[in-house]
């Protein structure tokens, strides 16, 4: 079997590497031989190398040109690649789902407690052995210690991270394992420094940026407090040369707030980060679960002004790139067939159940086994998560990504 490694250079070497070590769950992939090339779309990447591999272009000639039987695509930007591989006419029964290496991306909930009661989050379906429950530092250490070459970790699940007492040591420990973390926060709690100086990247989750339409939003919230909080980090972020905090202002645009978005604009140019993420409002539930129909109802109306929010996202970007200022989108794009998180990322819930996504993180609807009571490794390899990549690559449903985002 010809393998072609699409991939951008971090990931591709985690799985070279993985390839190279002659693990019997490789057993039949173990030969380096069997790749043929590496390339990808990414223009930084192009030229580098990959152990002895150079990373090429991903253009279709090429794609066309290159002998291979099967791809394995490494990459975040997993849209991009299968669009490029389909440009090239390769089919989708060409993309290699029996993954062999572990992934890049874990995504763990450090707690289900919260000081807000947002409207529109999922927490409030918590079943009551889930509810309020922090992840300890045993549990914390378990899941480390099964994921070795894991190159990011986002703490964050559906409660506050900053009220689980343990997670400053959480973020120490993955910076010593030089593991880039970050953490998303409703920026209720001030952040103590030896946490910011650990950390990668942070997270501020805005949806408003006028005090009463915060409140709002985010009941308990106060949004003097918050920016006062914000604004501590941003002058600490000012003041680091080696290794900058990343700091990302992250809103969530609906039908009910998307007039603040110039607030937010305003708000950036006061206190500039290094990106500000507009995250089109989605619907976290499916047909099934109770809420279904306000969630849809809710991401519906915010799919109906998206062509708005796209014009808006192009003005700040416009504003906002004159101070140096990233502004990066995520929309309403239908995701299933051209998403990479069961190929790339896993998340894990406080309670060490495994869910495709942080999109779809309630276990009790659907999970793909329990790594504390278990073996993540047998997770990811396992019939459960392989067959659900196979749904993820084909056109038939799975019950869990078809309307996604929707
Ligand atoms: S629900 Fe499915 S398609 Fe949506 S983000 Fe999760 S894994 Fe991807």
């Amino acid at each position: 079997m010809r393998y072609l490694l699409y991939g951008s250079q971090g990931f591709a070497e985690h799985v070279v590497d993985a390839l190279t070590e002659k693990n019997e769950q490789f057993a039949s992939l173990t030969d380096r031989s069997q790749i043929t090339a590496i390339v990808d779309h990414e223009l930084s990447q192009l030229g580098r190398q990959v152990r002895e591999f150079t990373v090429q272009e991903a253009t279709p000639r090429l794609l066309r040109d290159i002998p291979f039987d099967k791809v394995i695509i490494a990459t975040l930007d997993y849209p991009k690649a299968i669009e490029q591989l389909q440009h090239s006419g390769c089919t989708m029964d060409k993309i290699e789902t029996n993954l062999f290496w572990e992934p890049f991306f874990l995504q763990m909930e450090p707690t289900t407690y919260c000081n807000y009661s947002c409207g529109s989050c999922s927490r409030s379906m918590l079943p009551p052995g889930r509810a309020n429950h922090h992840l300890n530092m045993e549990d914390f250490y378990s899941v480390m210690g099964q994921f070795p070459r894991v190159k990011r970790v986002q703490l964050q699940g559906l409660g506050e991270p900053l009220l689980n007492p343990s997670l400053s040591r959480m973020v120490k420990y993955l910076r010593e394992r030089n593991i880039n973390t970050s953490i998303t926060t409703n920026g209720s709690i001030k952040i103590q420094r030896e946490m910011l100086d650990h950390l990668d990247k942070l997270i501020f989750s805005i949806d408003s940026t006028e005090p009463e339409r915060f409140q709002q939003l985010r009941p308990g919230g106060n949004w003097t407090k918050i920016r006062a909080h914000i604004a501590e980090a941003w002058a600490y972020r000012q003041k680091q040369s080696e290794r900058p905090l990343r700091l990302v202002y992250n809103f969530v645009v609906s039908a009910g707030n998307h007039d603040d978005m110039d607030g937010l604009c305003y708000f950036a140019t006061q206190l500039p980060p290094d990106e500000v993420h507009i995250h089109l409002a989605e619907n976290w539930l499916i047909s099934s679960q109770e809420g279904y129909k306000n969630s849809r109802f809710f991401a519906e109306a915010a799919f109906a002004i998206e062509e708005q929010v796209i014009d808006k996202v192009e003005t700040l970007r416009s504003l906002l790139g004159q101070i140096g200022v990233t502004v990066t989108y995520t929309g309403g794009q239908r995701r299933k067939e051209a998403c990479w998180w069961p190929f790339a990322g896993i998340f894990i819930s406080c309670d060490g159940y495994v869910t495709p996504c942080c999109i779809r993180m309630h276990p009790e609807v659907f999970h793909l086994g329990n790594g504390l009571s278990g073996d993540f490794r047998q997770i990811w390899f396992g019939e459960k998560y392989q067959s659900f990549r196979q749904g993820m690559v084909s056109s038939s449903e799975n019950g869990i990504c078809d309307d996604c985002p929707r």
